[in-house]
């Protein structure tokens, strides 16, 4: 048999970078941990796990603080993570606005500010000049601290390759900026972009203590439908790093005409977008509401709040077709866990889960729905993920704390 062997052997640095991984990992999961009890979690000898362990004191990353019980009763010297040498910044850009914060290494939000902007009157580049701004502030504010990398969540498909955004709808020119080779240039380090579902995925891994043998899938429910898949610890890519666009899946074959070239894309049915295009397609033909035409989203959800037949029906109809995104990923994936957020989780959560359980039990077989566990969190994590994400990819190779 003739086989192109693609795989490398590990040579010896590779090692030591994985046992550092390893052991950062663990300090970030466990918090503050004892030297033996560190070695009984890795199966390292003591000699080569306090090699690791004075490398990360020497790099500022790790700290021996107080004494922690031992075994047999004795105390041990404590060792964690030093959250006071490096930061992350972390960016979520969506259609109507940006957040910035700084994080430290254990994940730690310091602060965070939001900026809203208007699509009609700012240009793509205004709001990438004001993010810049937003970054160099944190970087000068926060000397001696040193900015390790920026994570930066962002919205619709992107090109990995490219470090850009495809496709954004309403702000056609993101896709002219490199983002990712801009900041880099300007700033001196790492920039970590990622699809915004993506992150949310992480930071609800990281909200489940990080479980490996948990499979998650995340769906971000707002101006457009993506998903984060999480399979064994890892986020699943693809080849060009769009997986997980099941916004764009077809729905109604010879629907709406979407953004993408296709038509009857899933997020044209239930993003929050489709919702606001209805309701006031609905206003304009003259049903009965408390809304006037042209109403916003929040216009929207205030009048499903107090009841408004229009907008509820219209939501209801909007989970409906979300809860053919969430068959067709349990029949596609077969994941543990489902979690949706996002604006249209935000809107009725209970109702939403509701409809959405009532369509599972009717279209998936019996056995797989008792396996799979639909949660809503309305929580705006994406900016947690997109550091989470960052560290997780600073993680695997602790050697850059080395040439800070
Ligand atoms: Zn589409």
């Amino acid at each position: 048999m003739n086989v192109e062997l693609k795989l490398k052997g590990v040579n010896q640095n590779a090692i030591q970078e994985m046992n550092r991984s390893l052991i950062l990992h663990l300090l970030w999961e466990y918090t503050l941990c004892s030297r033996a009890k560190l070695a009984q979690l890795t199966g390292l000898k003591p000699a080569t796990l306090s090699n690791v362990i004075n490398s990360f004191i020497e790099w500022g990353i790790v700290k021996e603080e107080g004494s922690i019980d031992g075994k047999k009763g004795r105390r041990a010297i404590g060792i964690r993570l030093d959250t006071e040498r490096y930061c992350i910044v972390a960016i979520r850009l969506s259609q109507k606005y940006f957040s910035v914060g700084l994080f430290d290494i254990s994940g730690k939000e310091i602060e965070h500010d939001t900026h809203f902007y208007d699509g009609n009157t700012n240009t793509s580049k205004d709001v990438f000049d004001r993010i810049r701004q937003e970054i160099r502030r944190r970087i000068e504010e926060n000397v001696p601290r040193k900015i390790l990398a920026i994570g930066f969540a962002i919205p619709g498909p992107f090109i990995r390759k490219d470090g850009r955004i495809a496709l954004m709808s309403e702000f056609t020119h993101w896709k002219d900026i490199f983002i990712k080779a801009e900041l880099e240039a300007e700033f001196s380090i790492p920039v970590y972009l990622e699809h915004d579902a993506h992150v949310g995925a992480f930071a609800e891994y990281w909200h489940m203590s990080c479980n490996r043998e948990i499979d998650l899938v995340y769906i971000a429910a707002g101006q457009g439908i993506g998903t984060g898949i999480i399979t064994n610890g890892t986020l699943y890519k693809g080849g060009l790093g769009s997986a997980g666009e099941i916004g764009h899946t077809c729905v109604e074959v010879n629907g709406l005409q979407c953004e993408c070239g296709s038509k009857g894309c899933l997020e044209k049915y239930c993003s929050s977008l489709a919702l606001t295009a209805e309701v006031n397609k609905k206003l304009s033909a003259g049903a009965d509401s408390i809304l006037h035409p042209n109403c916003s989203f929040d216009e929207i959800v205030e009048a499903i709040q107090k009841g408004d037949h229009l907008a509820r029906n219209e939501y209801m109809r909007t989970c409906e077709y979300l809860s053919v995104g969430v068959i067709n990923i349990i029949n596609l994936l077969n994941p543990h866990i489902i979690v949706i957020g996002d604006e249209m989780s935000r809107v009725d959560a209970n109702l939403l889960l509701f409809i959405i359980n009532k369509n599972v039990e009717n279209h998936i077989l019996p056995k797989i729905k008792e396996f799979t566990k639909i949660m809503i969190n309305p929580t705006d994590s994406f900016l947690t993920g997109a550091c989470i994400y960052t560290l997780e990819e600073i993680f695997k190779n602790p050697v850059v704390f080395q040439k800070k």
